[in-house]
């Protein structure tokens, strides 16, 4: 079991307060808190090694290249990948994703082939697909999301057929909270011959992943929502996928050797990264896979179970609310998006924040899903993370009951009264 309230003391930021009300920070699908450790390890490198990596055969240069290389070996342990090779550095998911559209997508699709994802996409693992089966003539297939925000994975093999080249799907839904199935649609995407993509910017966080078990051949996540920075993300590529794929960007750093008319590449992984790297944040992620490994993950997941669970609860007798997104928590993540009918997601956002409480109003960068699939323009979403605990839940909805209490007074009240 976590003890929150001794680690809650490494997030100076929790101490913080809002409005005069101490902060409850409720917003950890779209960036997590960072850790004291993780903040001194950006302060440590710039005031103690900052160099250029790769480069350099002093002293400086020589520290920031071990540190940074070591990184990427405890990010390709925390994911159990066969090899520190497979792991590049991105900026952040969607940049990871958008490498796989261009150096495999462009390179590999053509008219009649498909692209297979599902209706409950974030935009940075629907656009990109959009855009390079546009560009190639490829067509893109979408797996429905069903009433009870799970898959439909009722015709499966209408979707994922011998055309698909490509399966990519969000592993846990930022909105529904939905985990979904990898390992199954893995093995369906393969069955027919296709790679098998995971976004997994909301699972990677959250609770432990095993990319040799789950079989995928790329997978991407951000590095800020797991306690570490903004700019640093990773895009893990199958070894046997690796090798056959041309670089992203072209440059320094990227190449073996170059001549005025022509240049060959460097090996994996460092020929997806052209150009000096953000070598501090890579290593400070490290520092936060270290510190999440510290804790164990099997005890992270726990506890965001608890906690969707004691919210689930308490948001159930309020009969203004409609929650989304499945009711079991073996399929279900720290996040719980909602809806108030007659009251707009943003108010309760704004009326939350005069008592503290960040929680975030929106489409979620899930358009599609919200409108098309929830019939809606925005929905509230609460979402957890290792340091929140029962209490704050406690203030989230009783501030939330208030919220609604006093927009529905407003609401009645005529416009002279
Ligand atoms: N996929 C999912 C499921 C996400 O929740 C997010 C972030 N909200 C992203 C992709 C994009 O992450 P980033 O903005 O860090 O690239």
């Amino acid at each position: 079991m976590l003890n929150v309230a001794h680690l809650r003391q490494d997030f100076p930021i929790l101490f913080r307060k809002v409005n005069g009300r101490p902060l409850v920070y409720l917003d950890n699908a779209a960036t997590s808190q960072k850790p004291r450790q993780v903040i001194q390890a950006l302060v440590d490198y710039y005031e103690g090694y900052n160099s250029n990596v790769h480069r350099g055969v002093h002293t400086l240069s020589m520290e920031a290249t071990d540190r940074y290389e070591e990184a990427r070996e405890k990010v390709a342990g925390f994911l159990h990948a066969p090899s520190s090779e497979c792991i590049v550095w991105v900026r952040n998911t969607t940049e990871g994703i958008n490498l796989v559209a261009h150096v495999w997508g462009l390179a590999n699709l053509r008219e009649g082939d498909e692209v297979v994802v599902t209706e409950m996409e974030h935009h940075s693992n629907l656009v990109p697909w959009q855009e390079v089966t546009k560009a190639t003539g490829a067509t893109l297939k979408l797996i429905p999301v069903k009433d009870d925000g799970l898959l439909d994975l009722s015709r499966l093999d209408t979707i994922i057929t011998p055309r698909t080249r490509l399966v990519s799907v969000i592993h846990m839904s930022n909105v529904l909270g939905t985990i979904n199935p990898v390992k199954e649609l893995g093995k369906a995407a393969h069955k027919v011959g296709a790679l098998f993509m995971v976004d997994a910017a909301q699972s990677v966080p959250h609770a432990a992943v095993d990319v040799q078990d789950m079989d995928c051949d790329f997978l991407a996540f951000s590095g800020h929502k797991m306690l570490g920075p903004t700019g640093i993300g990773v895009l893990y590529v199958k070894p046997e996928v690796v090798l056959g794929l041309e670089p992203f960007l072209w440059g320094g750093d990227m190449v073996r050797e170059v001549w005025y008319d022509r240049a060959t590449w460097n090996d994996i992984p460092w020929r997806f990264e052209a150009g000096t790297p953000n070598i501090a944040d890579a290593i400070a992620l490290g520092v936060a896979v270290d510190y999440l490994q510290a804790l164990g993950m099997k005890d992270v997941r726990a506890h965001e179970v608890q906690l969707t669970e004691y919210a689930l609860e308490r948001l159930k007798p309020l009969e203004a609310v409609t929650v989304f997104g499945p009711r079991d928590m073996n399929v279900r993540g720290g996040v719980v998006a909602f809806d108030v009918p007659g009251i707009h997601p943003h108010d309760l956002g704004t009326a939350l924040d005069q008592e503290g409480i960040a929680i975030r109003t929106g489409h979620h960068c899930a358009m599609p899903l919200t409108r098309d699939r929830l019939g809606l323009a925005a929905t509230a979403r609460a979402s957890f993370y290792l340091y929140n605990t029962e209490e704050e839940i406690d203030l989230f909805v009783d501030s939330l009951k208030r919220a609604i209490g006093y927009f529905n007074g407003v609401g009645r009240r005529s416009p002279r009264s």
